[in-house]
């Protein structure tokens, strides 16, 4: 791996006296400099001192020997940490086919997805002929272009494919790639969630809670309404928002904005019309999803992409406490719900899971009560 390698050629050791011959013995002088101490056979012949002498052949040998030794020893040192280093090469290689395995697979599962609804176009345009000249005959009306059922059918495959991508994407999230393409799986996912939340809501709330939720839709488009009439004036620029924000609650006065910034959660003081922040958690370890706070107390809970619900509690004026993480769910959590009394909480996942939980907010705390 590596040479002992002497600086100077053999040849270019010469006497002092540049006899142009070669040397033969050294002089052990201590006081003699470099070539002084060489000697060749017309030096010697004209020697004369009582220092001691010896064969310049015996004294090359013995240098040689000393550094073959060294290079030993610095070969040793160095191939311990070239080792360990080379484990790290190896790893890499491997991560290195992982990757571009997984990124196969994903293009795949794209793939795929892309087929099946061309699949599906095309169930929607075979039909038979005896079936509409029956049609023609009896003077039915052409069948209308049922374009909400397509629109279901391509929503639900979506769902399983959706599914697929978004954990093997979510490893690539650092690369502005991998997020231009989550970026557009959230896109299509918002685009059939309002329709599918709502149906499942009606299933699990009942007639009554139906009312509620029309109510409070009322309510919500009353307000929106209101708000139209109001311009926003822009007046300050100096926070600034790191990545990805899929979230943001007021408490009840709107003197506090909770706000995330991709796995972690902003908390905001909002006075005069200006937000300070006032602390910023990071307990989860993957994106956060979903936010909702209390109406009565300052308490709110989050949750993330990576199933994990987190209540937290105000304990001073810039102190939050949060509790451990609660997992029931096994995909990300998408939305969370309080009741009118607020002792439960009702959160939607990836999962297709709709869970209750028992909330309790003086103990910071949730249970598992159905799903
Ligand atoms: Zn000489």
């Amino acid at each position: 791996m590596i040479q002992s390698k002497m600086i100077e050629k053999e040849e270019e050791l010469q006497c002092s006296l540049k006899h142009k011959l070669p040397v033969l013995m050294i002089v052990c002088d201590e006081k003699l400099k470099r070539n002084e101490r060489l000697l060749c056979s017309e030096c010697m012949e004209n020697y004369e001192s009582k220092s001691q002498l010896m064969s310049f052949k015996k004294v090359l040998q013995n240098i040689e020997e000393n550094q073959k030794q060294k290079q030993k020893n610095v070969e040793n040192v160095m191939m311990i940490r070239i080792k360990l280093i080379e484990e790290i090469q190896r790893g890499l290689f491997l991560l290195k086919s992982n990757v571009v395995q997984l990124l196969d697979q994903i293009i795949g599962n794209v793939d795929e997805w892309i087929k099946h609804i061309i699949i599906i176009g095309q169930q929607n345009v075979t039909y038979s002929f005896y079936n509409e000249l029956e049609n023609l005959i009896n003077q039915k009306r052409l069948e209308e272009f049922a374009q909400i059922q397509l629109i279901d059918q391509i929503n639900q495959i979506q769902l399983s494919y959706n599914q697929k991508i978004e954990k093997k994407l979510n490893l690539f999230k650092s690369f502005s790639e991998g997020q231009n393409c989550e970026n557009i799986l959230n896109q299509l996912r918002n685009a059939n969630e309002t329709k599918e939340n709502t149906g499942k809501k009606i299933l699990i709330l009942g007639e009554k809670a139906m009312e509620q939720v029309g109510d409070e839709q009322k309510q919500l488009e009353q307000q929106l309404m209101k708000y139209k009439q109001v311009q926003f004036n822009f007046i300050d620029d100096s926070n600034q928002q790191n990545s990805s924000c899929k979230a943001i609650v007021f408490n009840k006065d709107e003197s506090i904005m909770i706000s995330c910034d991709n796995c972690g959660i902003k908390i905001w003081k909002f006075e005069q019309g200006r937000f300070k922040l006032s602390n910023t958690y990071d307990k989860h370890s993957n994106p956060v999803r979903c936010l909702v706070y209390s109406k009565q107390t300052n308490n709110f809970i989050s949750g993330c992409i990576n199933h994990q619900i987190i209540c937290w509690q105000q304990i001073n004026q810039n102190e939050w406490k949060c509790s451990q993480p609660f997992e029931q769910h096994t995909d990300s959590v998408n939305c969370l719900l309080l009741n009118k009394q607020e002792d439960q909480l009702i959160s939607g996942g990836d999962d297709d899971k709709i869970i209750v939980w028992k909330v309790d907010f003086i103990k910071n705390d949730l249970t598992f009560l159905y799903s």
